[in-house]
């Protein structure tokens, strides 16, 4: 599902050069609950950045669902992207003066499907994330801890096979950390695909397998049973 061949990504040139990542292998089944630690600035936002066709390689293979991902287009990356993949950003990355709702409902707006069964939908994972009684405010006053929550919200109703999670708990309480894992787990038994980025070993004690990356090289894989 996930083929990483010898993956290298180098930012900006010559003597400015940062190599993120050093020829990354990777193999990720469809169904699978990943992930990925390592220290500051070790390569785990790019890593997942180019598993979910937000950027190509440098050198290397990616291939998605059995597709060469660097020899497509823009256009065409866009649409696999829309088609696969629900990504939660490390800083939300959410539509500034728009309301909970309207940033919830975004994936679906050219869905189609009849107005009723998208305000179903969201209203769904509005309470999911426990934020329903946040769903008209304007997303710029909230707390950091509720904007991760509508940003999660949002790639859940993507519901795209794949779902990419850039620290989805970093601005969360423990509490609030705890929900969104066992609501990951659910969906993760639903059939989705699920990477995480996480510096909490708690928060990965609830994935079937940590990749450890130090320095943009993979430094452990070990899947675990449950
Ligand atoms: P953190 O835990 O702090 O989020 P990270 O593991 O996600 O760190 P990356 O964001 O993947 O780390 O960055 C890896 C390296 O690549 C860093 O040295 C960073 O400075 C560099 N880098 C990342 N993105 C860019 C970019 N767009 N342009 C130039 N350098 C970049
Ligand atoms: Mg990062």
């Amino acid at each position: 599902f996930i083929e990483l061949d010898n993956v290298s990504k180098v930012f900006g040139q010559a003597e400015y050069a940062t190599v993120a990542l050093k020829q990354v292998t990777i193999r990720m089944d469809k169904g699978e609950f990943v992930s990925i630690m390592g220290p500051s600035g070790s390569g785990k936002s790019t890593l997942l950045n180019i598993m979910g066709c937000m950027d190509i390689p440098s050198e290397g293979e990616y291939r998605l669902n059995g597709t060469l991902i660097q020899k497509l287009n823009d256009r065409e990356l866009s649409q696999i992207r829309n088609k696969t993949v629900s990504f939660v950003f490390q800083n939300f990355a959410l539509m500034h003066n728009f309301s909970v709702y309207e940033n919830v409902a975004l994936p679906l707006f050219k869905r189609k499907m009849s107005l009723k069964e998208k305000k179903e939908k969201v209203d769904y994972y509005l309470h999911k994330l426990g934020i329903a009684d946040l769903s008209d405010k304007n997303v710029s006053k909230l707390s950091g801890g509720q904007k991760q929550r509508v940003a999660i919200a949002r790639a859940m109703t993507a519901e795209a096979e794949l779902i990419l999670a850039d620290e989805p708990t970093g601005a969360l309480d423990q509490k609030n950390g705890a929900q969104l894992m066992e609501l990951l787990c659910q969906m993760n038994e639903e059939g989705k695909s699920i990477v995480v980025i996480t510096h909490d070993e708690k928060i990965a004690g609830y994935t079937k397998r940590i990749i450890n990356i130090v320095d943009g090289v993979i430094t452990e894989d070990r899947k675990k049973e449950r």
